[in-house]
């Protein structure tokens, strides 16, 4: 059986990894070299809960296992009048490593275990075809770029047409770690989202702050600018848009050594959630499949596009080696629509998050800010999207889940 996978990031480089260690030839692609991955911009902000970790420690990789990278506590607030403040332990810690330094180490390992990682950008339908030929099964992973146009958006799970958040963020010295140390989200109603967590970067350990603006609303002030040759304007503004709207943040930052912590180390842009048919037919009559990004994009507001790559990158493996068949067009549909299951609750749960927030919401955070134990229980379900997402589906579900929390019994 051979393999072409198609994308270093996450999805690609699990897979890789997984069916290296399976036995099973695959073909990587990639349009970067490790010193290229490492030396970018950041294309994310990756936090990486228990149920990733425990994939990595299945394919061996030790590096990021050590406890200093670990994010265990994740403080919310809703800001302003009628707001509250909440934080929850995670049973099994998150860990929050730089994408760049992990993603290089990755290909490096793919690399030092015998793997020949082919250095080409793929740059349409016409050469996926072409490589397809070359391979039982073509596996896109390729993200976000130009190839995700080979699978239609599926509008049936597709409810945003356009970006509900723009986005800028950085990596920042000058802001201390939240008390407990780990990651915080500060939600000012109607106007968005700004995110702190405790980072691991190439300058040590840093803070990412990251702005989620409503379009039109004020955040977009930043969103909108240009900063790239403006570093110092960019840590500035960021430190105006703390102080007039996020109080509660804003103890955290030391004014005098607030600064961005290089000029590369920022990021602006949005995402438009989407599901895309997980499967294409191409010209030559193969059939291609596609998993993380390339197949569903996910607003980063509850942290779980790499999560859910990984996850679909074990699945995926799996389904290869159990299938004896040809990897036809029922191989990929069949796959893709079992991988659907995995994928659901987290653009449910997202696209819930991102929207108007459902009178159960309110509920749930009110009761998390007043009982620790169902604060924990919900910070828990981070790493759980599909309990998450029974937990928060209709104001019963809330109730119940509520109510499991509160007298320790197991489950939602
Ligand atoms: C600001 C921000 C914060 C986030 N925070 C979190 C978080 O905390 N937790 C979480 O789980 N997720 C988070 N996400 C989402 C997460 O970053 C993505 O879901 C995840 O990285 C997608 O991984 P991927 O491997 O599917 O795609 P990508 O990481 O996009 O990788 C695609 C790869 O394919 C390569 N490639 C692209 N086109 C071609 C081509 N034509 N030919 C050859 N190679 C190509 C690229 O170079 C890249 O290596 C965040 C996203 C953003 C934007």
């Amino acid at each position: 059986m051979s393999i072409g996978i198609v994308g270093t990031g996450i999805s690609g480089l699990h897979l890789a990894l997984r069916l290296q260690q399976l036995g099973i030839h695959a073909t990587l692609y990639t349009d970067r070299r490790p010193d290229e991955i490492r030396s970018g911009p950041p294309l994310n902000f990756v936090t990486r809960f228990d149920s990733t970790r425990e994939r990595e420690k299945a394919l061996g990789l030790t590096t990021w296992a050590s406890s200093a990278y670990d994010n265990s506590w994740m403080h919310m607030y809703i800001e302003g009048p009628g707001g509250l403040s909440l934080r929850g332990r995670l049973p099994k810690p998150a860990s929050s490593v730089d994408f760049r330094i992990y993603l290089a180490a990755l290909l490096e390992e793919y690399q030092r275990r015998g793997g020949i990682p082919v250095h080409r950008k793929i740059a349409d339908r016409e050469q996926l075809a072409e490589l397809a030929g070359q391979h039982d099964l073509l596996v896109v992973a390729a993200g976000r770029g130009a190839l995700m146009d080979t699978f239609p958006r599926d509008p049936a799970r597709s409810p945003y047409l356009q970006a509900p958040r723009h986005l800028v963020g950085g990596l920042f010295h000058g802001v201390r770690a939240p008390e407990p140390s780990g990651m915080t989200m500060h939600m000012v109603p109607g106007i968005g989202e700004v995110h702190a967590p405790t980072y691991h970067s190439f300058e040590g350990r840093v803070t990412v702050v990251l702005v989620e603006a409503v379009p039109d609303g004020p955040f977009t002030a930043v969103t909108g600018r240009d900063y790239r040759d403006e570093p110092d304007q960019f840590a500035e503004d960021i430190l105006d848009l703390i102080t007039t709207h996020v109080p509660s943040l804003r103890p955290r930052v030391e004014v005098g050594e607030f600064a961005l912590t290089r000029p590369v180390d920022m990021l602006q842009g949005a995402v438009v959630p989407m599901v895309r048919r997980g499967w294409a037919r191409l010209d030559d009559g193969t059939c291609a499949l596609a998993i993380g990004d390339a197949w569903i994009t996910n607003d980063p507001l509850t942290a779980q596009g790499a999560n859910l790559g990984s996850a679909l990158a074990f699945q995926l493996a799996d389904a290869l080696t159990a299938h004896t068949g040809p990897y036809d067009e029922w191989f990929c549909r069949t796959a893709s629509e079992r991988m659907w299951a995995t994928a659901r609750p987290v653009v449910d749960w997202t696209n819930m998050f991102i929207g108007a927030p459902p009178p159960q919401m309110g509920t749930l955070l009110g009761a998390a800010a007043a009982d620790q134990r169902v604060a924990d229980r919900f910070i828990a379900n981070l790493d759980h999207p599909a309990v998450m997402w029974d937990s928060i589906s209709s104001p019963e579900h809330t109730d119940v889940f509520i109510a499991g929390a509160r007298s320790g019994r197991s489950g939602t």
